[in-house]
């Protein structure tokens, strides 16, 4: 699938947004609804999107928080209290790419400590020390087929792919969760059964998972798209022990913001 990406809007490196105000983050969106994808799919949420990415995937369902990305700047205490107020137990941090900002750290413990569980979604190239502390990492390495178009994009096609594997960063997010305890999902975005190889050739590399946190998920925007790729994708999942991972926010809502 070929979907137009909006063009970036400045020409600064884009994994160096300027930073925020000290107590503050650059926030995307915040919404409540059920968790889409991974282990906790179905699950009600309350989502904070931060905006700012350090890739470019060609497919990104989240331009506006990558490609073009849109921002406004809220305080931490401001987050904190407008989670709180949902009433919601699971908080969602995610991105764009949420490691990018330290302070995320900040963000992480905060939620925790009003006794929220916290998942934060990552593409596992950048490792923000002591981590964010979480209860459920949820890792998304980037295969091949996320590179855009070299022609149409050939300064983001370079740094996407200078950038989307990093093994050490990676092998130290799935250490430390795994030392910690906590939980931990590698969700794969796959189009077509040549990306397998791909994933079992990182995977040999990795210690610290086993099967049952290995996701595939089909990629498409649309019920239609996801569905040409679904029998392939769970056939894969079968011989493996892994899971097959749907995107319930969109056979919900369609492909919409904020769900
Ligand atoms: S890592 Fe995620 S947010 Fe960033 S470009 Fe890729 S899909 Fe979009």
């Amino acid at each position: 699938m070929t979907v137009p990406l909006p063009q970036a809007r400045d020409a600064r490196d884009p994994s160096e947004p300027p930073p925020p105000p000290s107590d503050a983050l650059p926030i995307a969106e915040t919404f409540v609804s059920v968790q889409g994808e991974g282990k906790l799919t179905g699950v009600p949420s309350w989502f904070v999107r931060l905006s700012g990415c350090n890739l470019r995937c060609a497919w990104c369902d989240t331009p506006y928080a990558s490609w073009a990305p849109e921002k406004q700047t809220r305080a931490m205490a401001d987050l904190l209290d407008e989670a709180r107020r949902t009433g919601v137990r699971h908080a969602v941090v995610t991105g764009g790419e949420p490691l990018l900002f330290p302070r995320v750290v900040e963000l992480c413990e905060g939620l925790r400590a009003q006794g929220m569980h916290v998942t934060v979604e990552t593409a596992g190239t950048l490792d923000p020390a002591p981590g964010a502390p979480c209860d459920l990492l949820s890792v998304s390495p980037k295969l091949s087929n996320s590179a855009p178009d070299p022609v149409a994009f050939p300064r983001e096609h370079a740094m996407h792919e200078s950038r989307r594997e990093n093994l050490p960063v990676l092998r130290s997010l799935l250490g430390r969760q795994r030392e910690s305890g906590r939980d931990l999902q590698l969700k794969f975005v796959v189009t077509g059964p040549g990306d397998l190889a791909e994933i079992e050739a990182l995977l040999a590399r990795l210690e610290g998972w086993e099967a049952s946190d290995v996701l595939l998920m089909p990629e498409g925007r649309t019920r239609e798209e996801i569905g040409q790729r679904s029998a392939w994708v769970a056939s894969a999942c079968v011989e493996r022990g892994w899971r097959y991972c749907q995107r319930l926010h969109i056979e919900l809502f369609g492909n919409r913001r904020g769900t």
